[in-house]
């Protein structure tokens, strides 16, 4: 009987694959049925051997797809993220896969559909765009093979109408094209214009859809009945067929970093996509990563400006507001109450920001200082007014309020600090003819609601808006004419390595929410430290300005995007557990001269669901360097009795440096 052998990927936490044999040709990218450890498993085939191996195998069970559900190009990544992040192979495959094609379910593959008759709107004819606009679009289609660039557009520049344009030409041309967005709470603005424009040829893909969704747009996309995809970090190798560019939109967004099971950037995997795929891949943002701009620097990437409104208005200065010796209600200083009554007093809308949900994030006696803590966690409990509960932000544990402190029984116990629904609480009393709109992850966490809260703010003339990161992002609010940030002052003094980076980015994104429409809108970030430099730089809203000159001093300090880190994470129920595990890596690592380790160290959040939490940051002149150890690491690794005892993981390229 004749065979052939296969390099099958498993999806479990081991790196290898393994071979099976089968009677039937099958090409690589398929997957299959086979008996792992005793248990059936779906498998993807990654190659054919040449040759009989010299070790007995068994058969592969069953072929589920008739053709590869994985084209070449896309194993081809898929090998690439596996070396790069130092992940398993299997769990690879499985990220990009459907959720229902990960069981064992035989699929036929549907036609490719020919090429469809291209009949969408090509103009809107109320649109004109700006001289700007248009000469991006002309630069844009002028891009060629692998040819990454940066659009750099000030909020309310008009991204969007260059994307649907650009897209537009793609189609015309019979290609497909892939938009990925950070989150699901922008999706569906961008998704409207998207549908005005061209109707139903679009698939919207997130892990918030049901599977059969996920399911029917990913086929779709793939017979080529489906020419437009928008998509968050799991679509970045949706199978469009004959894919002709990649849009990142909000590039600078954490949200396309994975935070969990296999952390991978969905920026930087569609970049590589785009490599491979030999297409280009436009990366849009009003506030680029160092890493984007350092690319342009060094002429890896094109670069082209959007740096004014489509509408002519002005961007909003930012108005720095000492609170230090103002009276705060709720965190809000009397001189912003007295800016919002004026803006309402005006019919306009007011946006108010603040980092943190609930109500409280201190619950704390007056007598000892005692806070109230998870008991899991080492984290603090917010105090949830509709629930009536301490909330654990990392694990969600509710907790009863105890009217006497645990350690001293005093009951002199009190709220200190503030969330987004104590504020909301205090403004409903204070502006209480006003409707106020909260948006935040509690107020969106129903199917539908998101869209609902949108709604309203949209159809309400005077408002006020509160809400966390999810309001500062990617929408367009017309009516608001003033801004108001809380808490900044958490961000600005962090010592974190990034963390200028991430503050500029986004108090840049509250402001650009505010005076979109004609109107020029005003931001007042109240802080404790009005003379802070970088507060200072900001002030005219230039972010490129003060990102360059945040690039220089990355540069002078060998920080990232000039070094390539890797923070190795482990969990233990005994924290000496995670020391010695990290500190052999340490050990093994500092023999190298290029590599620098710092730690082990226990993590902010020391402890989580009962578990330490410590961490060892890795830091390289390279990627290439750092890649190399890493490997040297996964190998070494698996023969230590100290690696049993821990759970552990690779954070390349953190977003979180504690
Ligand atoms: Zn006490
Ligand atoms: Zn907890």
């Amino acid at each position: 009987m004749k065979f052939f052998y296969y390099d099958i990927a498993v999806p479990i936490p081991i790196r290898e694959t393994f071979t099976y044999k089968s009677k039937d040709a099958i090409r690589r990218g398929t997957r299959v049925a086979i008996r792992f450890r005793n248990k059936k498993m779906v498998g993807y085939v990654v190659k054919r051997l040449t040759n009989k191996p010299s070790f007995s195998t068994i058969e592969i069970s069953e072929v589920l797809d008739d053709s590869p559900i994985f084209k070449s190009s896309h194993i081809e990544i898929i090998k690439w993220l596996a070396d790069y992040y130092q992940h398993h192979i299997g769990e690879v495959f499985d990220t990009f896969c459907p959720p229902s094609l990960r069981k064992i379910v035989k699929i036929a593959s549907k036609e490719i559909a020919l090429e469809s008759n291209h009949t969408f709107v090509t103009e809107d004819k109320n649109i004109k765009l700006t001289s700007e606009q248009s000469i991006c679009l002309k630069e844009l289609k002028k891009l060629k093979g692998f040819d990454p660039c940066l659009i750099y557009g000030v909020t309310g520049s008009g991204k969007t109408e260059v994307y649907i344009r650009i897209t537009d030409h793609y189609l015309s041309q019979g290609k497909s094209v892939l938009i990925l967005v950070p989150e699901i709470s922008l999706t569906p603005q961008l998704e409207e214009r998207f549908m005005n424009r061209f109707g139903n040829s679009i698939g919207i893909y997130h892990s918030k859809q049901t599977i059969k969704q996920r399911t029917d747009v990913w086929e779709k996309a793939r017979s080529g009945d489906i020419k437009i995809v928008i998509g968050t970090r799991s679509s970045v190798l949706c199978p469009l067929h004959n894919l002709g560019i990649i849009i990142v939109d909000e590039e600078h967004d954490q949200s396309y970093k994975q935070h969990e099971g296999f952390r991978f950037s969905a920026r930087d995997v569609s970049i590589k996509r785009a490599q491979i795929e030999k297409i280009p891949v436009i990366l849009g943002s009003a506030t680029p990563s160092l890493q984007t701009l350092k690319s342009v620097q060094d002429k890896k990437y094109k670069q082209f400006n959007l740096l004014k409104r489509a509408n002519g208005s002005q961007p909003p200065g930012l108005i720095i507001l000492d609170i230090n010796d103002s009276k705060l209600e709720s965190g809000i200083a009397e001189e912003s109450l007295d800016a919002i009554e004026i803006t309402l007093g005006k019919g306009k809308q007011v946006l108010i920001f603040i980092n943190r949900r609930g109500f409280s994030p201190l619950y704390e006696c007056n007598n000892c200082r005692w806070i109230a803590e998870c008991r899991k966690c080492d984290s603090r409990l917010v105090f949830h007014h509709n629930l009536n509960r301490l909330v654990c932000h990392r694990c969600d544990s509710a907790f009863g309020v105890p009217t006497k402190c645990p350690d001293c029984s005093c009951s002199d116990l009190s709220l200190q600090g503030s969330g987004t629904e104590r504020i909301e609480l205090f403004l409903k009393e204070y502006f209480s003819k006003t409707i106020i709109i909260r948006l935040d992850h509690d107020t969106t966490k129903k199917k539908g609601a998101l869209e609902k809260i949108l709604n309203n703010i949209h159809s309400s003339k005077t408002a006020i808006l509160i809400g966390t990161q999810m309001l500062a992002k990617g929408h367009d609010f017309p009516n608001v004419e003033l801004g108001v940030i809380l808490n900044s002052d958490a961000g600005i003094i962090s010592p974190d390595i990034n963390s200028l980076e991430k503050i500029s980015q986004l108090l840049i994104q509250v402001s650009g929410r505010v005076g979109r429409k004609n109107a020029k809108g005003k931001v007042l970030i109240q802080t404790r430290y009005p003379e802070d430099k970088n507060l200072r730089k900001l002030r005219n809203g230039d972010y490129l300005d003060f990102a360059l000159n945040n690039l220089k001093q990355k540069k002078e300090l060998h920080h990232p995007p000039f070094s390539a880190v890797c923070i190795v994470r482990s969990t233990s129920p005994l924290a000496k557990h995670n020391v010695n595990f990290l500190e052999k890596i340490a050990l093994s690592a500092g023999k190298d001269m290029s590599i620098s380790a710092i730690g082990p160290i226990p993590s902010i959040i020391s402890k989580t669901r009962g578990n330490y939490r410590h961490h060892l940051m890795l830091q390289a002149s390279s990627k290439v360097t750092l890649n190399r150890l890493l490997k040297k690491i996964t190998a070494a690794t698996v023969l230590w009795k100290e690696t049993k005892k821990v759970k552990w993981f690779f954070d390349l390229d953190p977003i979180d440096y504690n």
